[in-house]
């Protein structure tokens, strides 16, 4: 009967502090660091090539880059 004391302060302690989703905010997990699941890692993706990556490529080759 004495044993059921240890049990009580046995709490589970996460090792490292989970890092919150950057898509919905929920705990990430390993696999998919740092997002919670495939399915919010594919949307940050998608959206950062929807957005931020959108070049135009119209004015590649007709500026010159001025170099410093
Ligand atoms: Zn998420």
């Amino acid at each position: 009967m004495a044993d059921d004391k240890i049990k009580v302060g046995a709490k589970v302690e996460p090792l490292r502090k989970t890092r919150a989703c950057a898509e919905c905010g929920r705990p990430s997990v390993r696999e998919h660091y740092p997002f919670c699941s495939d399915r919010c890692r594919s949307l940050d993706l998608s959206r950062w090539l929807n957005g931020s990556y959108a070049i135009p490529v119209a004015d590649d080759e007709t500026k010159a880059p001025d170099e410093e």
